[in-house]
């Protein structure tokens, strides 16, 4: 009888307990989630081509950077202007595409905190001659053309070129 009536306040405190051990983790986790932020990123043919791939790599690790997806592509000059589609019209669409599909590259999605930005900062200006000091582009982009990494310049269009690349079940985490 005793056994009885203090089975029902037991589970009542080890539920309680469960949650709040639970609720704490998912709330933080809930706040982080909030700030960390997606980007995509290319190693271009010119970088993959002249076995950089693995230094840029390296740097996007020591940088902070998770890298969610990551996959090796040889695109065709179609899948390079669906994904470039934004430049469509310009004077260097055909150059930029005609490079694009040229060899093989590295598509990823990187995950950080402000990921957009981090990635675009760490690439450097679109000119490796413009490029500062220390940044991909200025080690290891040889031209305007030839500018070594790819990284989505907004919210919007992160998601736009994630989902040319990849599907939702590739970024399972
Ligand atoms: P990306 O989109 O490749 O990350 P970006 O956002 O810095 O580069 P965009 O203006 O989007 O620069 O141009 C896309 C790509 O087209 C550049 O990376 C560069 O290789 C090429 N490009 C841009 N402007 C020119 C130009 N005037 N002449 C030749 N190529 C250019
Ligand atoms: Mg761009």
């Amino acid at each position: 009888m005793i056994c009885k009536s203090l089975i029902f306040p037991a589970l009542a405190v080890l539920v309680m307990v469960a949650a709040d051990l639970i609720q704490p983790y998912s709330v933080n986790n809930r706040q982080d989630r909030k700030m960390i932020e997606r980007t995509f990123a290319i190693i271009k043919p010119n970088a993959f081509a002249d076995g950089n791939a693995g230094k840029i790599l390296a740097r996007i690790y020591a940088e902070g950077f998770t890298v969610i997806g990551l996959k090796k592509l040889y695109l065709n000059k179609r899948e390079a202007e669906g994904f470039y589609h934004v430049h469509q019209g310009k004077p260097f669409f055909n150059d930029l595409t005609e490079f694009m599909a040229s060899g093989p590259c590295i598509v990823m999605v990187l995950e950080a905190e402000g990921a957009i930005t981090k990635w675009r900062d760490l690439m450097g200006a679109t000119n490796p001659a413009e490029a500062a000091e220390g940044t991909l582009r200025r080690e290891f982009g040889t031209s305007l053309g030839r500018n070594a990494t790819h990284g989505s310049d907004g919210q919007e269009t992160a998601r736009f070129e994630i989902n040319y690349f990849f599907s939702a079940l590739e970024l399972l985490v």
